[in-house]
């Protein structure tokens, strides 16, 4: 039923109005009530967002600003949730999708001060409450939107140059950096599926048993854990299928060096440049983990919070399987939301060793 919003709400961007209405049905958020009323067809009663009363199929829903325009339609208001006795509070849905259309039209990218004058609130405010409906700020709704036309386009196979027009950017610089950080690679790169990049990869032995780090012109791609270097070795073939392989010189030992003395101690804070190769959405819930707190744990629903999109705890779990950056990418400090381990890609065993090793870490700073 709340497959939906995790839908909306991740790296893909069409917002609409029904969309975020649904998701506030689902949530039965109680800031949007006095925002819309829904009606339902099979019952023709209409509900404020977060009636407690069972929610009805998304076929049977049909969105109204307010309550006349619902009794106008031959819908009553429903006697639970009384409707119609809620203040119209802040009109951040109305809003939202108001941004959402503009930034969709625009060529350029109105500042966040541009957009709040046009609305008439202070930026601030405005940042909190799109945050608030739609997941994510206007700045990265508008870097989602433009790196979807940018893939599509790369996809129908225009050139490069072409692309970025296309896709609404302007000067070069400033768009190869954006490109990169949401392609996870060069446009170029990504046009060739990688074929092109070059990754530097050794095989180390930690505590924890084989450790293969691997590393791009960005930085550290993958720390993978396990008994067999072979396997390891596989696995990083698998994620990185086009890209140039090249055994580690010197100058990688530091690295390796580094990420071995992180699996000894995962509660140290560390500062190696990451090169996070994922999804928009993948690298936003591996950027909150990197914010985590070495010796506590958390539930994927609390990651979903912690990202602003509370219904999206299984795409967050999936997201957290798919971390290829081990210790770094502190994926082992996620829980089952009864307290138990769960899944660990790398085994669970490791994944209590690490926890274990941090909360003795905890311990040792509070004497
Ligand atoms: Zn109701």
């Amino acid at each position: 039923m709340t497959i939906l919003p995790q839908q909306t709400l991740s790296a893909s961007v069409p917002v609409s109005e029904h969309d975020l209405g649904w998701r506030a049905v689902c949530e039965r958020d109680q800031s949007f009530d006095g925002q819309f009323v829904y009606g339902v067809t099979t019952t023709r009663i209409y509900c404020r967002p977060s009636c407690p009363a069972r929610r009805p199929l998304i076929k049977n829903i049909r969105f109204f600003t307010e309550g006349s325009e619902a009794r106008a339609a031959g819908f009553r208001p429903c006697r639970r949730c009384e409707p119609d006795c809620v203040k119209s509070t802040d009109g951040a849905l109305a809003r939202a999708v108001r941004i959402c259309g503009r930034l969709k039209d625009e060529e350029s990218m109105p500042t966040l001060t541009q957009l709040a004058n046009a609305e008439g609130i202070s930026p601030a405010y405005l940042q909190r409450q799109f945050r608030r409906v739609v997941g994510v700020s206007p700045a990265e709704y508008a870097r989602q939107l433009r790196a979807d036309r940018l893939r599509d386009q790369l996809a129908k196979g225009s050139s490069i140059t072409e692309a970025i027009f296309n896709a609404g950017y302007g000067a070069g610089s400033r768009f190869y950096a954006e490109a990169y950080a949401l392609l996870g690679m060069t446009p170029r790169q990504y046009q060739a599926q990688g074929e092109t990049m070059k990754i530097y990869f050794a095989l180390a032995e930690s505590s924890l048993g084989q450790v293969l780090v691997a590393q791009t012109a960005k930085g550290v791609c993958a720390i993978l854990l396990g008994d067999d270097p072979e396997e390891l070795l596989q696995d990083l073939q698998r994620r990185f299928t086009r890209a140039e392989l090249i055994g580690g010189d010197a100058g990688f030992e530091q690295t390796v060096a580094q990420i071995i003395g992180l699996i000894e101690s995962p509660n140290k804070r560390h500062k190696l440049p990451l090169d996070m190769q994922g999804t928009a959405f993948q690298r936003k819930v591996w950027q909150a983990l990197g914010r985590t707190v070495p010796g506590q744990t958390l539930t994927y629903s609390e990651l979903a919070k912690a990202i602003n999109q509370p219904g999206a705890a299984r795409a967050v779990a999936s997201a957290c399987a798919a971390n290829p950056l081990a210790v770094a990418v502190p994926c082992h400090r996620v829980v089952r939301s009864d307290g138990g381990l769960s899944g660990y890609r790398w085994g669970v065993e490791r994944k209590r060793e690490l926890l274990q090793r941090e909360s003795n870490a905890a311990d040792s700073a509070r004497r």
